[in-house]
């Protein structure tokens, strides 16, 4: 264990970024956790004990790696800037329960390093202050390439949060909430004032959590087909699912077909893509799968 004061107090933090002369990266999504109070909440959110192993996405200088290689059983970091890689080794130096991965996370093959670095048995958590510039494409991998992983606890901007997490009938409710819900249980579970960040950040943060479903809510015929019929109903958000159908699907069926296939479905066509359930999205969209 680590004499020091925690990575993530604005004096430490300060100390390392002037040692090594670091200046933040805007185009990183460099925005540092500097209060030990959030990331214990967020630990707890993600029921992160010494029975749970951890991945974390961008560790920075080490703030939630640290609170993560005393609580959990081993930590695995990915980390695009080689210049981290050097800080986190001094601020991380005293855990040997932490594997530092100097690799862009969206080029990496995170199921081959699970298989190396973890036992089967641990449940996985994903546990990380995402970079804000690529949070979605980060998800949306993870989610689609099915890893192994048992929860994911984010910090990421306020309204994407939202919109991940949001119930038909709601302004946030969109395709991105039908993507992520397909595969997971999704929670807000707190908000962040921007003041727990150094430098702080132009948006408001929430923190997400994802429970991964067994198998999905739905039973879909082509997940690609379903993905892409559920964009094309919230196409434009104040039209009708008549009129983002006929766009959808204008060069396979005329509106004739269009209205007798929402007929069969026993779903008005006079309603906007914002009512509908995710069940709904389903069953219209296995139907207009067999019928074009
Ligand atoms: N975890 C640290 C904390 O809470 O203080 C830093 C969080 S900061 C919001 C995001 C981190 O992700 C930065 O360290 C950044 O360099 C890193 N990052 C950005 N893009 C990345 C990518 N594609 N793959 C891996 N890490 C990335």
């Amino acid at each position: 264990m680590n004499n020091e004061r925690p990575v993530a107090t604005p004096s430490r933090t300060k100390e390392i970024l002037q040692k090594y002369g670091f200046s933040f990266k805007k185009s990183l999504g460099q925005n540092f956790l500097i209060d030990v109070n959030t990331l214990k909440k967020i630990l707890n959110f993600a029921g992160i004990d010494k029975e749970s192993n951890a991945i974390e996405i961008g560790p920075g200088m080490g703030a939630l790696t640290e609170q993560l290689a005393i609580h959990a059983n081993k930590v695995v970091a990915f980390e695009i800037d080689g210049r981290l890689v050097p800080i986190l080794k001094e601020t991380l130096g005293s855990y040997d329960n932490v594997e530092i991965i100097h690799q862009d996370i969206l080029k990496a093959d995170i199921r081959q390093v699970i298989a190396t670095q973890f036992d089967t048995t641990t449940p996985i958590k994903v546990v990380a202050n995402l970079p804000y510039y690529i949070t979605t494409p980060i998800l949306m991998k993870l989610l689609m390439d099915r890893l192994p992983v048992a929860s994911f606890t984010v910090m990421i901007q306020k309204e994407v949060a939202e919109r991940m997490a949001a119930n038909p009938n709601t302004k946030s409710y969109g395709s991105l909430s039908i993507a992520v819900q397909y595969y997971t249980q999704a929670k807000v579970v707190m908000t962040v004032p921007k003041t727990v960040f150094m430098p702080q950040p132009n948006v408001d943060s929430s923190v997400l959590h994802l429970e991964l479903r067994d198998k999905p809510p739905v039973d879909v015929k082509n997940e690609e087909f379903f993905f892409e019929f559920v964009q094309g109903c919230f196409a434009q958000r104040r039209k009708t699912l008549r009129n983002n159908l006929a766009r959808f699907l204008g060069e396979k069926m005329n509106k004739e077909e269009i209205e007798a296939v929402l007929i069969e479905s026993g779903i008005d066509g006079t309603r906007r893509g914002e009512s509908l359930a995710m069940e709904e999205f389903a069953v219209l969209a296995n139907r207009f799968y067999s019928s074009n």
